[in-house]
């Protein structure tokens, strides 16, 4: 388990969050808790930011799950399900973090030079 956990952004039901030494994201969401490395962060923040709501709200209409907007998981038989509420919530923690990163950055690069002293 992570100790260097940093929080790079936050919203009502979840947050996220980069580990300093191993640089894995940490996505708390409701229920959800994902850890991820760089290469997946980006693929699942690209699919958050992609997601066509519209089109899984129309094509699940009549469907009676509460829940209409699939993400698919690494395991095959399991999909997580969202509101757009959720999806727009989890969009938002995908798009205020770049600043809070670069910050992030610059302070470990500090703290190195620290230690070089
Ligand atoms: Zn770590």
């Amino acid at each position: 388990m992570c100790n260097s956990i940093k929080t790079i952004s936050k919203v009502k039901s979840g947050e996220l969050a980069i580990c300093c030494e191993c640089y894995m994201y940490h996505l708390e969401f409701n229920n959800i808790y994902l850890e991820l490395n760089q290469r997946e962060f980006e693929q699942f923040r690209s699919y958050i930011l992609d997601i066509e709501m519209d089109y899984w709200e129309h094509k699940y209409a009549d469907a009676k799950v509460k829940r209409k907007i699939p993400i698919p998981s690494m395991q095959q038989n399991l999909v997580l399900m969202f509101k757009r509420e959720e999806i727009k919530e989890l969009q938002t923690l995908f798009t205020k973090t770049a600043d809070v990163f670069t910050t992030l950055l610059n302070t470990k690069d500090i703290d190195y030079a620290l230690i070089l002293n």
